[in-house]
């Protein structure tokens, strides 16, 4: 059966092919015909083509190279429909981003830029000052305020100008904090925040890397102040407190303080690095969330350096922020790591378009924002207009009760009250319909529970309600 296959230069040569390597070029036609004929000959030798079936392969084999052809060049990185109700979702890409953020993305990319260059002197400039003018709006207040940890009766801490710098993710901005401030010497965190994020980020291990070293302090389930005070001996140069992120420990527990520990670092002398993980700019206390610590709340406590991320509760770019104390910021701009860390005039204009909005309290530029603020109602009537128009009688559709979750770590038991489009079929499982779902183009994401598969509407964007209507009563007829 081996002898009927034509060689790769024989097919290149049929007219069809001819006009395919007009259209692609001799590359990809020459690499998709030596997949199909490689498949082919695979199939052979496996015995899974008789005769019939391979001359039926033979005369479409144009059409197959013309297939493979179009699912090689076709992107792979594609936009879905995250119907899962979870707001950062990190294998979805966590935060959207908003038209306004894009354009000015389009506006930088596009064309050169004053990216590293002064426009009023004429010589070169530094491609932060574009966030850092707008960092320096959004935590003023701070700058404004003499930060007294309350209730230590100790003196009023003089106010401390405050910096920004960016790099590429929040895992790089713990780890250019660390090493610039503890370097060869001792670190102290707790042993119940010696966490791993999603994706290997292990607390110990970028330590490690950082060339400090770590000093745990007290139990997994209870640390006390005085356990840092033990801790504490020539060689630590740094408190490091960690977002639990996405474990709590509840029951026999016992944490010190954000003010306990600000007030140990003041009366020691050594800085208090904050791991915030999701680090929020806005309230989250008016959407109903007050487990989730802010950005200012650590600040205006007196932690003198925050760490947290550009694409979780900020609702921006990927990118990881470091906010504090200036001339420990200092320092870490003149760390030869910060250049091997530093983002690309993308990231500073995503970032420099998603701070201006939050500058002009303009949250609907945001779209993690809007999603969070989205009322149960509106869902809830945005999930009963898709029901109503799923004409299928193959289908059982119900508008229930549940929960949409903020993801990316950030305040794991807190959940917002959402309605959810429940859908059963007749002849297929819940899994079966969810893979339909994700073959679609584009591929819709949602949760399957309890045999039904559930649709959350809180992350789906109006615009993409009729795509999903339509697909449901395409999906239901096969
Ligand atoms: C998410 C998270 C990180 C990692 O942030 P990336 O921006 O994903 O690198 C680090 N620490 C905490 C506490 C987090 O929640």
């Amino acid at each position: 059966m081996f002898q009927k296959l034509p060689s790769t230069d024989e097919l290149l040569r049929q007219p069809e092919l001819r006009a395919l390597v007009e259209r692609d070029g001799h590359v990809a036609v020459t690499e998709s015909v030596r997949a199909v004929l490689s498949r082919l000959r695979q199939e052979i030798s496996e015995n899974r083509l008789d005769e019939k079936a391979l001359d039926l392969a033979l005369s479409g084999l144009a059409a197959a190279v013309e297939k493979h052809i179009r699912q090689s060049l076709c992107f792979s990185l594609q936009s879905v429909i995250n119907a899962t109700g979870v707001i950062l979702h990190t294998n979805l890409g966590r935060a959207p981003l908003s038209s306004v953020v894009v354009s000015h993305i389009t506006e930088t990319a596009t064309a050169y830029s004053n990216l590293e260059f002064d426009l009023a002197s004429g010589q070169r400039g530094k491609r932060d000052v574009h966030v850092e003018r707008l960092f320096q709006k959004l935590l003023a207040e701070n700058n404004a305020v003499a930060m007294r940890p309350p209730g230590t009766g100790e003196a009023p801490v003089p106010p401390q100008p405050i910096s920004t710098v960016v790099v590429n993710n929040n895992a790089a901005a713990v780890l250019l904090a660390l090493n610039t401030l503890a370097e060869g010497g001792e670190v102290a965190v707790s042993r119940g925040e010696l966490v791993e994020i999603g994706g290997s980020f292990r607390i110990p291990d970028v330590m490690a890397k950082s060339q400090a070293t770590l000093r745990e302090v007290g139990t997994t389930n209870r640390t006390r102040i005085a356990d840092y005070e033990r801790a504490i001996t020539d060689r630590t140069r740094l408190l490091l407190r960690v977002h639990r992120s996405n474990f709590e420990i509840t029951g026999f527990t016992e944490q010190p303080s954000l003010e306990e520990l600000v007030a140990l670092a003041r009366r020691r002398n050594i800085p208090l690095l904050e791991d915030l993980g999701s680090g929020a700019l806005f309230d989250l206390r008016s959407v109903g969330i007050t487990t989730e610590p802010g950005v200012l709340d650590s600040l205006r406590l007196g932690v003198d350096v925050v760490t947290y991320s550009g694409d979780k509760l900020l609702g921006g770019p990927q990118g990881g922020l470091i906010s504090g104390r200036s001339d420990l910021i200092a320092r870490m701009r003149s760390n030869s790591l910060f250049r091997a860390l530093r983002v690309d005039k993308l990231t500073y204009a995503a970032l420099e378009a998603t701070l201006l909005a939050y500058v002009k309290r303009d949250h609907d530029a945001i779209p993690v924002l809007r999603m969070m603020q989205l009322s149960k109602k509106e869902v809830a009537s945005r999930a009963e207009g898709i029901a109503a128009r799923i004409m299928s009688p193959k289908l059982k559709v119900e508008v229930i009760d549940g929960d949409s979750v903020i993801g990316g770590g950030a305040a794991p038991s807190a959940v917002l009250p959402t309605r959810l489009l429940a859908i059963v079929h007749a002849d297929h499982s819940a899994d079966d319909l969810c893979h339909r779902l994700r073959a679609l183009s584009p591929p819709i994401i949602a949760r399957v529970e309890e045999g039904r598969v559930l649709f959350d509407l809180r992350t789906v964007f109006p615009e993409q309600d009729s795509a999903l209507a339509a697909a449901l009563t395409s999906v239901a007829r096969v």
